[in-house]
């Protein structure tokens, strides 16, 4: 059976030239980059070559990257090093209602333990909106932190803007570009953010590596201590392999982000057109406009997400929910859920993620499968009305 993984948001295959760059960073180059000696000294500049080269393409200074373990760490180090750091100053943090979990549960944690959190509400097409941002400031904020892209619905939001705002009131500012680095420009001079957090697995390179971008000057409490690698700001032997990896990807992606966005947009926008002319009730979460190149949301009147996202992997196909399935019972995602969608479009939604493999028969094989299966699933839901078919 023909097979294509349309879930790119979730993770990547490694690139073949990543792999090949890292293999000697096993065997052969293997030395602890903190080591005195000599074989320490070859990691430790082959890792500094790769700082370098991810500062120059993230618009840094070579010593405001720290390497962490991926996306989820560098997020919980801002929320819970920033509010560690600066609780003599404040105890409030203003976030969205979107983010990803690796935000909203550590800032779940700080709630618990006496800090507030406002959780700015988006507004329509799940864009948060400045000047809400802006109202929600008070003399005790101490971080912002607003997502680059969301990784559900792929609407970009308007950092710049709330950069300004962030930098006009001195706060710090934390973006999580995880879905954006490598993708489409990401430059932490013209966004203005003071944090970011990124992550290798998803351009193309391996598991387990990620970057926060910290801005001279930012105080911030380490989440891990211990050999004090990295200048004390994350404890642990570095990644050797994975941060050659990262480095690769992102060289690799410097050069397919020319081309790449307008290639792959063209496919997003045919596969929505496509889904939204042959299916009766369907609706498209996120705007058009700021759109990820590669993200496409839909919710499909009537038929749960997950039921349709196991009959299109039995065909070979690989999508993801915009709903977390939790032990028990079907859980509308937070981020659908922070706009008010109609009952019957909340569980029902999947998201297609493209990507550098993906091709236009990806996309007309999506195209003659899904409406059967959407069909089928609505012939034999109890809870679907036939009456929503006609409209
Ligand atoms: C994938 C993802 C993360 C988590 O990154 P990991 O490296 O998998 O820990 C965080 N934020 C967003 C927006 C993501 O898409």
């Amino acid at each position: 059976m023909e097979r294509g993984y349309l879930d790119h948001a979730a993770t990547t295959p490694v690139a073949p030239a990543v792999l090949e760059a890292m293999l000697p960073y096993f065997g052969q180059i293997y030395g602890n980059p903190g080591s005195a000696h000599s074989w320490g000294g070859e990691a430790r500049r082959a890792v500094e070559e790769a700082r370098g080269s991810i500062a120059a393409f993230l618009g840094a200074a070579i010593n405001e990257i720290v390497f962490t373990s991926g996306g989820t760490e560098s997020n919980n180090t801002v929320i819970k090093g920033i509010a560690e750091s600066n609780k003599a100053r404040g105890n409030h943090i203003i976030t969205s209602a979107i983010e990803h979990h690796a935000i909203l549960n550590p800032c779940h944690t700080l709630e618990r333990k006496g800090f507030e959190v406002t959780y700015i509400p988006v507004n329509n097409d799940w864009l948060v909106s400045p000047k809400d941002v802006e109202a929600a400031i008070t003399a005790k904020t101490i971080l912002i932190s607003i997502m680059h892209a969301n990784n559900e619905i792929g609407v970009i939001e308007p950092l710049a803007k709330i950069g300004a705002i962030a930098r006009q009131h001195g706060i710090p500012f934390h973006t999580d570009a995880v879905q954006t680095f490598g993708h489409i420009p990401v430059n932490v001079a013209d966004i203005e953010v003071d944090l970011l957090s990124a992550s290798a697995h998803k351009l193309y390179g391996p598991k387990g590596v990620g970057l926060l971008y910290i801005h001279q000057g930012i105080k911030i409490s380490p989440l891990l201590e211990g050999g004090e690698q990295e200048a004390k700001r994350r404890s642990s032997t570095l990644n050797v392999s994975g941060i050659i990896g990262f480095a690769k990807a992102t060289e690799l992606a410097a050069d397919t982000m020319k081309t790449e966005p307008e290639r792959i947009s063209a496919l997003r926008d045919k596969l929505i057109d496509g889904l939204l002319g042959k299916i009766k009730d369907t609706h498209l979460n996120g705007t058009r406009s700021s759109r990820l190149p590669n993200n496409i949301n839909i919710s499909f009147g009537g038929v749960e997400g997950e039921a349709l996202l196991l009959s299109l992997d039995a065909q070979g196909i690989a999508c993801s929910t915009g709903s977390a399935c939790t032990s028990a019972k079907l859980e509308t995602s937070h981020v659908l859920k922070a706009l008010a969608i109609p009952h019957h479009l909340g569980n029902s939604s999947l998201r297609f993620s493209l990507g550098k493999a993906t091709n236009d028969k990806d996309i007309e094989r999506v195209l003659a499968v899904l409406p059967g299966v959407v069909d089928r699933l609505r012939t034999i839901s109890p809870f679907y009305q036939p009456a929503e078919r006609e409209d």
